[in-house]
């Protein structure tokens, strides 16, 4: 399936490109990590790879095996550097319209900081 057109204006681009600000966490060459701004658990931090990629789909594609390599040893660090390993935390990719995707630019949620509840609620 192809994937969506990558929209340089989406509010991660600019947050890479520096036009609006970031309250920043970690950075490595391929990388940006930073607080999210409405948090939903004491610790909620957004991992995102500086290339532009829409989501994991396209990630997964068509970045470079170092882009990726460097995507998931981000991933290992920043909740390490958060305090969450030892008791524990959630990675989420929302992708696409079914994943509830409001960012057109990949991003890992990293949530934790206290018990998080089941993954998903109950459907009534
Ligand atoms: P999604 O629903 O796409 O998986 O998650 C997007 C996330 O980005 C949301 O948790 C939202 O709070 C966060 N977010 C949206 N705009 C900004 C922003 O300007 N700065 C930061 N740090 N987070 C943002």
């Amino acid at each position: 399936m192809s994937q969506p057109v990558y929209d340089d204006q989406n509010i991660f681009a600019k947050i890479l490109r520096g036009e609006i600000p970031c309250n920043k966490v970690d950075e490595c060459d391929h990388t940006l990590s930073f607080h999210d701004i409405q948090p939903q658990a004491p610790v909620h931090i957004l991992v995102i790879p500086k290339g532009a990629y829409v989501n994991m789909t396209d990630f997964s594609e068509n970045a470079s095996a170092e882009e990726q390599t460097a995507y998931l040893a981000a991933l290992g660090r920043v909740a390490k550097m958060a305090g969450v390993t030892k008791d524990g935390y959630r990675l989420i990719a929302n992708t696409g319209q079914h994943g509830h995707q409001d960012v057109p630019h990949l991003h890992m949620h990293i949530l934790g900081g206290h018990a998080l509840g089941r993954m998903l609620p109950a459907r009534s």
